[in-house]
């Protein structure tokens, strides 16, 4: 019997070899996603099939491993059809359920507003953490419902496209998963911003094409040098910059599109890191760099734990181009961040990779935070606190020592001190930025050498410092240095035998 259409295609989409028995249960599970979603219509008017078999599709894309491709496929089935968990669990695997059944516990929310962003907030981090790749079926099963998001009322529109980019964005590039982020952004962009999305389509109209071919010349230049220099399995292609984060930059260039240098970057792939600092090499012989461009993310990665070398030169006739070198690994990294781990494999023996293990502790301290924020009042006020701490795009800071420190945008000095040490932060004056002596206010910029002179006669924090620094850390540490302040005060005019709390 021939293979139905919609399962010819989920196989096309799996590029690592699968055993017959691995084929086989994608089969089945297709099969019994297909009985169980019987008669079901999306919004979009299409069999409610195509959903699970696009999410699962997805997964097989981003070269997920067979158990996620299968709980994609099933991922929908206790919430909205006859057969449970338990059924699940019978005809597949514990582990298939455990997937499916933390992907259902995600899907029922009964808050609205702001108490249902917290709560939808709190499910994720604390499933995730559990098991990360119950966050990849979700990311899949989002980017599906944002492709066909036209298809529901205005308000839901905005709402899901919203949570997209405040929280599944910001966390998938925590994570190190720069294309997902990408894809989930650029799908949820118009939604939230429909005005500025038009005004940036007229704007880049033609763009990304003319200097694409403006690039060919520099691609067959550099082809030409590195094949003489015996590099071999070189992979040069055009990378364009996605949308959402194209505006993103742009809002920080006063929205001046001929600062913007990397809206096609040139990305070399070679096979080792050696490579990497001979093809930096070739390229700055050929043409001159412009000062201040050249990052070298192998030595120094980025907090997300991202690697490459990015040079930017003046090319043929003038032109600026961006260069992004790295090898095969690095460039999965940077696609997949902490999913490259569980591609073609199930979760192997072998230790996580020192960036993948940094990554899961972010997550589980995370976890921890949001427990820690269940079980206080001012849960949504903490939980705002939080969300502008973890979710913000991040800057790193080094110390004078060469250690790199991971904050929020809009950091001082003050952040940066109590990043250090509590009383380094309590006793913190002014501090030195790249040499130059800058106020405790200053907005520190990523790259920035920040020194922290101290000034062991200060008192302590002053409550002032609230209004500008962006750190929880810092925040709390302000408060409670005053807290301690009043507290004492009070005990010492009202001599009182109940401690005094809050
Ligand atoms: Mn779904």
């Amino acid at each position: 019997m021939a293979m139905e259409p919609l399962l010819e295609q989920l196989f096309s989409e799996i590029r690592a070899p699968l055993t017959p028995s691995e084929h086989a249960m994608i089969e089945r599970a297709f099969a019994f996603a297909k009985k169980a979603h019987e008669g079901q219509i999306r919004k979009t008017g299409e069999p409610y099939l195509n959903h699970v078999v696009a999410t699962a599709k997805r997964l097989a894309e981003w070269r997920m491993s067979p158990a996620i491709i299968i709980a994609g496929l099933l991922h929908d089935v206790p919430e909205d059809t006859p057969f449970t968990i338990a059924d699940i669990e019978k005809e597949f695997n514990k582990d298939i359920a455990s997937i499916v059944a933390a992907e259902t516990k995600l899907g029922t929310v009964r808050y609205q507003g702001v108490e249902r962003y917290a709560e939808n907030l709190r499910r994720l981090i604390l499933s995730m953490a559990q098991d990360v790749r119950v966050l990849f079926v979700k990311f899949a099963d989002r980017a599906h419902n944002l492709e066909t998001l036209y298809a529901l009322p205005e308000a839901k529109q905005r709402r899901i496209a919203l949570e997209t980019l405040q929280i599944y964005a910001p966390i998938a590039n925590r994570l190190g998963m720069g294309e997902i982020r990408g894809l989930l952004e650029d799908l949820s962009f118009s939604y939230v911003y429909p005005k500025e999305y038009t005004w940036l389509t007229d704007l880049i109209k033609g763009k990304y094409e003319e200097k694409k071919g403006r690039l060919k010349t520099v691609k067959e230049i550099i082809r030409g040098e590195l094949t003489l220099s015996q590099i071999k399995n070189i992979n040069i292609h055009g990378r364009t910059k996605h949308l959402y984060s194209l505006y993103r930059k742009l809002l920080r260039y006063d929205r001046d599109l001929s600062k913007i240098y990397d809206l096609v970057a040139i990305r070399i792939i070679v096979e080792n890191v050696a490579e990497c600092y001979t093809v930096l090499g070739i390229i700055h012989r050929l043409w001159r760099p412009l000062k201040g461009r050249v990052k070298d993310y192998i030595a120094q990665p980025k907090p997300n734990g991202y690697k490459s070398l990015h040079t930017t030169v003046f090319s043929e006739e003038g032109e600026i181009v961006e260069f992004q070198i790295r090898t095969t690994e690095m460039h999965e990294e940077s696609e997949y961040g902490i999913a490259a781990h569980w591609q073609y494999k199930e979760q192997s023996k072998d230790p996580l990779p020192t960036e993948q293990q940094s990554r899961l502790h972010w997550l589980q301290e995370l976890a921890r935070i949001q427990k820690e924020l269940h079980d206080k009042k001012d849960f949504l006020e903490t939980l705002e606190e939080l969300k502008i701490d973890v979710f913000q795009n991040r800057i790193f800071i080094f110390t004078p020592k060469g250690d790199v420190l991971d904050l929020p945008e809009n950091s001082t000095p003050i952040d940066v001190a109590y990043a250090i040490h509590t009383d380094i932060g309590n006793h913190c004056v002014r501090a030195r930025v790249n040499g130059t002596i800058s106020t405790i206010e200053t907005k520190l910029n990523s790259g920035d050498i920040v020194e922290i002179v101290t000034d062991p006669k200060r008192k302590g924090p002053s409550i002032d410092w609230l209004k500008f620094v962006t750190t929880r850390n810092a925040r709390e540490k302000i408060k409670s240095f005053s807290r301690v302040g009043v507290s004492s005060w009070i005990r010492s005019i009202i001599p009182s035998k109940q401690p005094l709390q809050k």
